[in-house]
């Protein structure tokens, strides 16, 4: 019954996309049953980058989304705790003993903090403290539910790091209190763009999202980037690297239609409206099932909300158990009444 724990999630910053459904959804479909599930929505997080009043306004509308699309696309809200970061006030305390146990030059090594700030355009002596601070906060998201095991892509891996040695830290200190935490990488690539960029992704404007219509998935991969030689439908194209055929290995479920298509292709024998009208239609066939349940969801109103505030209370119940582990480990426990 003592099933093990997993902590994952996302900044609220928008609708899901089929590169996420690739690259974390359809992971979170698999351990769901196995693990007991903690699905952070990192609000705290985004505020590394985006802190205007403009930006935490618009952080209802992404959480709501974030939270059914996930359920549009099978996570069982039975199985899973959602939470609100910042909704779960022991973070902030687990946060600041934590950034006692990391020196600064580890943290400013990490290439992905450089990153981020290039990302958000940032130049070195722009970078916030709380930007350096991001892989502790993320320390705090995966040790706050004493999480095993912390499914993330690639990028996140060194952050997992930090957090391993930041538990080791605690522990050795103060006594075990944490389990050191695996990191689940997917083995799959990342999906490419729409437009033949090397990441779908929506600031990149090449997404599919797991929300749009059949009309709207069509018109998309109508306009998708192919092999830019083939000029006309008697050349013969490349299959390997054509992000066409990249979707059709990956949403097509019927390898004898793929196999016959990218026969064709390489002979010039098929036509590039062919291919992509096929692929329309199996990405709507993938999508089909996401939207019936997606139209379930939306029709009992209050659901998503009363998901996440469930998640929140569950969440909070679990922290505060953490917070008294910590201080009662530590002896921070003085001048309470
Ligand atoms: P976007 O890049 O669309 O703005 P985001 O910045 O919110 O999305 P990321 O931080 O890039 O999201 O990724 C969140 C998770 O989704 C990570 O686990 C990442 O590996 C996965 N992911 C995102 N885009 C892709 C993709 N194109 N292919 C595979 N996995 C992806
Ligand atoms: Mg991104």
């Amino acid at each position: 019954m003592n099933k093990q724990r997993i902590l994952t999630g996302d900044r609220p910053t928008g609708k899901l996309h089929l590169g996420h459904y690739v690259g974390s959804i359809a992971n979170r479909l698999r351990l769901q049953d196995e693990y007991e599930c903690f699905f952070i929505i990192a609000d705290l997080h985004m505020l590394t980058t985006k802190q205007t009043k403009q930006d935490i306004a618009e952080a209802p509308q992404n959480i709501r989304d974030l939270v059914l699309d996930q359920l549009a696309a099978g996570i069982d809200p039975n199985k899973v705790t959602f939470y609100v970061q910042s909704a779960v006030k022991e973070i902030y305390q687990l946060n600041l003993i934590f950034e006692m146990l990391v020196t600064v030059p580890r943290l400013s090594r990490l290439p992905s903090i450089k990153e981020m700030a290039r990302a958000a355009r940032l130049e070195e002596e722009q970078i916030p403290f709380g930007l350096l601070g991001y892989p502790v906060l993320q320390a705090g998201d995966i040790l706050l539910p004493r999480a095993h095991l912390v499914p993330v892509g690639k990028d996140n891996e060194a952050h997992v790091e930090i957090t391993r040695e930041i538990a080791r830290r605690f522990n050795h200190l103060y006594g075990e209190v944490f389990p050191i935490p695996e990191v689940l990488v997917p083995d799959v690539g990342t999906l490419p763009g729409t437009d033949g960029q090397a990441k779908m992704s929506k600031s990149l404007n090449n997404a599919i999202f797991l929300s749009d219509d059949a009309a709207t998935v069509e018109q998309k991969v109508r306009s998708m980037y192919t092999d830019p030689n083939r000029i006309r439908a008697d050349i013969p194209g490349r299959v390997e690297g054509n992000p066409v055929f990249i979707y059709h290995d990956i949403f097509n479920p019927n390898k004898e239609e793929v196999e016959d298509l990218k026969t064709r292709y390489r002979q010039g024998r098929v036509g590039d409206v062919e291919v992509k009208r096929k692929l329309a239609a199996a990405i709507n066939a993938f999508l089909d099932p996401i939207r019936e349940r997606r139209r379930q969801y939306e029709s009992q109103p209050g659901f998503v909300e009363d998901v996440i505030l469930t998640g929140n209370r569950r969440m909070r119940a679990v922290a505060r158990e953490t917070i008294a582990m910590v201080e009662d480990a530590m002896g921070l426990t003085y001048f309470r009444d």
